[in-house]
């Protein structure tokens, strides 16, 4: 019943024949005459016309506008996807290097210390000697006075008298060998090491300014006229170039290092093909990038 009614005319019960373009509704023929879609007024077209134009509008519009849009979703999920990766493999190569280095850090100082409970029990052992010949010594007095036996007791007495005097004249190491203050704190080096690098960071810093204000001061010099050329840029370029060779010095001092596998680098090897860094990434992400050290 309400199945019939869908497919009649609400306002003459007719079967719905044609299509009001100008509302966009399904209508009647009686609706094209008596109204309300009367066909001076709207624009009427059959169903079947209506039809195939709309399917062919939304057929252009997910071919032109859909499509398109929906390769560059699937485009950037996969640039995403990748980008994931690349941090979980560059992230795996430090941790590698870290594990590594503190298991350096960690065997260098178990050596450190095996070396000093070697030392001190070495020293316990010497002294430990003197106690046992100490106890001995008691033992063997305590022995021969209980027997009441005076000759083998006279026999023996100076004997005792001797190592007595022996083991109190015997020296011995009244020293710590070992202190703890010189175990290796590697990290704490480091630190040390890492708060240099913070200084070298900012000139750095202060020479990519420079480079900066060289570069903008070169387009001002195209801009300007040869007169305020003359007593404008010149000097102050040439004190710059002079700046910049005194920071080139310096960080000379900072070593460069391979992104991917931490080794050192020098002008021959900086952004070429990591040795190291094998297939895991594509050919164009296999370069070392240099940072600094
Ligand atoms: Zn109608
Ligand atoms: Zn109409
Ligand atoms: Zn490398």
């Amino acid at each position: 019943m309400s199945n019939l009614n869908q497919n009649h005319c609400v306002h003459h019960n007719k079967e719905l024949t044609y299509f009001c373009e100008s509302c966009e509704e399904p209508i009647c023929k009686l609706c094209t005459t008596l109204g309300p879609h009367n066909y001076t007024l709207h624009r009427i077209n059959s169903l079947q016309e209506a039809f195939k134009m709309r399917v062919e509008h939304i057929k252009q519009e997910i071919l032109h506008n859909i499509l398109p849009k929906r390769d560059e979703i699937f485009a950037q999920i996969n640039r995403i996807e990748y980008r994931i990766q690349e941090i979980k493999y560059v992230k795996n190569i430090i941790e590698r290097d870290c594990r590594a280095e503190m298991n350096g850090i960690e065997d260098r100082l178990n050596q450190a210390e095996s070396m000093k409970q070697t030392i001190l029990q070495h020293q316990i052992s010497v002294i430990q000697q003197d106690l046992d010949e100490m106890n001995d010594l008691a033992i063997q007095f305590f022995n021969l006075t209980k027997k009441n036996d005076y000759l083998e007791f006279l026999f023996d007495s100076q004997s005792l008298l001797d190592r007595i005097e022996f083991l109190i004249a015997k020296p011995y190491n009244k020293g710590l060998d070992e202190i703890p203050d010189d175990l290796p704190r590697e990290l704490t080096d480091l630190r040390l090491l890492l708060g240099k690098m913070e200084g070298q960071q900012q000139l750095l810093e202060i020479l990519n300014e420079i480079i900066w204000r060289m570069i903008n001061e070169r387009k001002h010099e195209e801009e300007l006229s040869q007169q305020i050329l003359k007593r404008h840029s010149e000097n102050e370029i040439k004190e710059w170039q002079k700046l910049v060779e005194f920071f080139t010095e310096q960080l000379k001092e900072s070593e460069m290092i391979c992104y991917f596998c931490n080794e050192p680098l020098d002008i021959k090897t900086i952004n070429k093909t990591c040795k190291k860094n094998k297939d895991d990434i594509p050919d164009n992400c296999k370069k070392n990038y240099w940072i600094y050290n």
